[in-house]
């Protein structure tokens, strides 16, 4: 099997290429099978399988396109009713629009003569029994909501096969229909979404999520009110990655999707990912364009996924800040950095339209601290790294220890110093990267890593030349041992963790006492090297224990509920 990186990556390639052909013929594919036919690939396939449906669904309308190749009625009637029509209680009048889930008519309710907007749902779109029933669970909670800043759902049902559900029919206009116009004046933007936010706190007061918070979903009426449609709808369809690829079913564009649930492998998806979708609406109210744009549906969620939030005023430079940085506060990438409800965002806007101070503004400095000093997405290949590293150290200070040796023996000859930091350095960084892969296939990340060692490695080999070119001893350049392995942590705080930073002053730092104790200088540099490895790496592989002591637990069959 391979596990050369490159092969791992054109291998993972084919397949998604392979996988998004068979989606669009119409199959359903289970990805438990494929990662169990492809073990080797199974972590990154889960990791970018739900972006790759979503942008695929979004550029292809794999959603639709599966519909009508399916057994399914539905689809076809719909796409060809003549209006109007009457179904059930209701006389169809004329088609309103279209999205990922349905269609939606606007009709009359025969029985109560009045005029209503009824969405059918595409059967195609609820897969199985379970998101049947969920459905409709769902769709009825939504039905007892009662904030005048959401749309009364007033019937959910199932009529002829087809799932619906009637609603009031508003008059006006969506919120993406009037942003193609473009961005909002701030007081407006703010007074609209200050209505929006408190009414999604009170579907969260019931439990109930939205999900799929976005321009379109956001009517406004004909007094310039703003009213949220299709509470909960998106549960079945964007709630994981298992659902997205049995039923192949995909709502919503990923520009407003929070990156936990558009990634469906980072975290759960909660109050703070409709947090995170007001944020974008913000965005997009005050830009007049959503925050992540790409060529390809993919290259948005890539976006969503790796990329800070980018700052309104690059779009729009005359946006207010404060507004700005309540968007920014929603739209952080970690859970935690967000508000913690959208009763606080809303508090915010309130603040902002009475001229107060916003909250947003006040945890600014720890928030940029605690950014700095959070892991990236990236750290978790430091768990395959922990045992490594504290070998790693050992090899390290037993070098430096020996060249200290040297030293204090008056050992002048150049070679014996080239020989312990070139020849048996490379060597080990050779076992290093052997050992590693020998634990499964190196990702993208640790490739980068690996490099950024590699050029420290040739830095430290090229001293020696240059100490000899310049007519100096062996070692006199050694203080710089420290500041080439501090330039490789500060790299790593910037990939992996901000706590590496830590390391990386310590190093710099060490060159100091290393340049004026020279006769000290290796022991120096080998405590405070090897220690940077050590205490990560051993904090590393720690976690991995306790990460593969819950795997063993939940596969441990006296530990299962029967
Ligand atoms: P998604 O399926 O992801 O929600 P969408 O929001 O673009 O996509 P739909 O929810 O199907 O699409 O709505 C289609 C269109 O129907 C909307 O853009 C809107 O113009 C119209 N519409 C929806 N609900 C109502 C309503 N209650 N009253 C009036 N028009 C509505
Ligand atoms: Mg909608």
């Amino acid at each position: 099997m391979a596990t050369d990186p490159d092969q791992l990556d054109e291998q993972l390639a084919q397949l998604l290429d392979e996988l998004t052909q068979r989606v669009q013929m119409g199959e359903v594919v289970d990805l438990d099978v494929v990662t169990h036919e492809h073990p080797h690939l199974a972590d990154e396939l889960r990791e970018v399988w739900g972006a790759v449906m979503l942008a695929d669904a979004v550029a292809l309308n794999v959603s639709v396109t599966q519909a009508e190749n399916s057994d399914e009625p539905i689809p076809e009637k719909l796409s060809q009713l003549e209006l109007p029509a009457l179904f059930g209680d209701y006389e169809l009048l004329e088609e309103l629009g279209r999205g990922g889930m349905g269609v939606v008519y606007k009709a009359r309710q025969v029985s109560l003569n009045r005029i209503v907007a009824v969405k059918m749902i595409l059967k195609a779109q609820l897969a199985s029994h379970d998101e049947l029933s969920r459905f409709l669970a769902e769709a009825e909670s939504t039905a007892r909501l009662s904030h005048p800043g959401i749309v009364p759902v007033y019937e959910v049902g199932k009529r002829d096969g087809r799932y619906y559900f009637s609603m009031k029919y508003i008059e006006g206009e969506t919120l993406s229909q009037r942003l193609a116009r473009g961005p909002m004046p701030p007081r407006q933007a703010a007074i609209m979404m200050r209505t929006i936010s408190s009414a999604v706190h009170e579907a969260h007061q019931h439990g109930i999520l939205h999900r799929d918070l976005k321009p379109s979903n956001i009517l406004i009426d004909k007094s310039g009110e703003p009213i949220i449609t299709d509470f909960g709808l998106a549960k079945q369809v964007t709630g994981d990655v298992d659902s997205i690829t049995r039923s192949g079913a995909i709502v919503g564009t990923p520009a407003f999707m929070a990156p936990e649930q558009a990634s469906g492998t980072r975290g759960a998806v909660g109050v703070p990912s409709d947090v995170y979708a007001l944020g974008t609406i913000l965005f997009a109210m005050l830009t007049g364009q959503p925050p992540y744009q790409g060529r390809t549906p993919v290259d948005v969620l890539l976006k969503v996924l790796e990329q800070d939030p980018p700052f309104p005023h690059q779009m729009n430079p005359r946006v207010d800040r404060d507004l700005e940085m309540i968007t920014l506060r929603c739209m952080q990438k970690p859970i935690d950095l967000r508000y913690r409800n959208a009763q606080l965002l809303c508090d915010d806007f309130d603040a902002y339209l009475n001229d107060e101070a916003i909250s947003a503004r006040s945890g600014q400095f720890l928030q940029i601290i605690s950014r700095l000093f959070r892991e990236t997405h990236n750290a978790q290949v430091l768990e395959n790294w922990g045992v490594l590293w504290m070998w790693h150290s050992l090899v390290l200070l037993i070098c430096c220890l020996v060249t200290q040796y040297l030293e204090w023996t008056h050992d002048e000859v150049r070679w014996h110093y080239i020989l312990i930091w070139t020849v048996i350095s490379g060597i080990w960084a050779a076992c290093f990267w052997y050992l590693r892969r020998r634990m499964g296939p190196v990702t993208f990340v640790e490739r980068q890593i690996a490099h950024v060692w590699g050029s420290g490695l040739i830095g430290v080999a090229c001293l020696f030349p240059i100490e000899w070119m310049l007519g100096l001893g062996p070692l006199e350049l050694s203080p710089l041992l420290a500041i080439i392995s501090g330039m490789i942590f500060l790299i790593k705080g910037g990939i992996l963790t901000g706590w590496f930073y830590f390391q990386a002053l310590a190093l710099f730092l060490c060159a100091i006492p290393m340049a004026l104790w020279p006769d000290a200088a290796h022991i120096i540099f080998g405590v405070v090297a090897a220690g940077s490895f050590f205490i990560p790496g051993l904090q590393y592989y720690r976690q991995r224990l306790r990460v593969m002591g819950e795997v063993a637990r939940m596969g441990d069959p006296s530990t299962t509920i029967r």
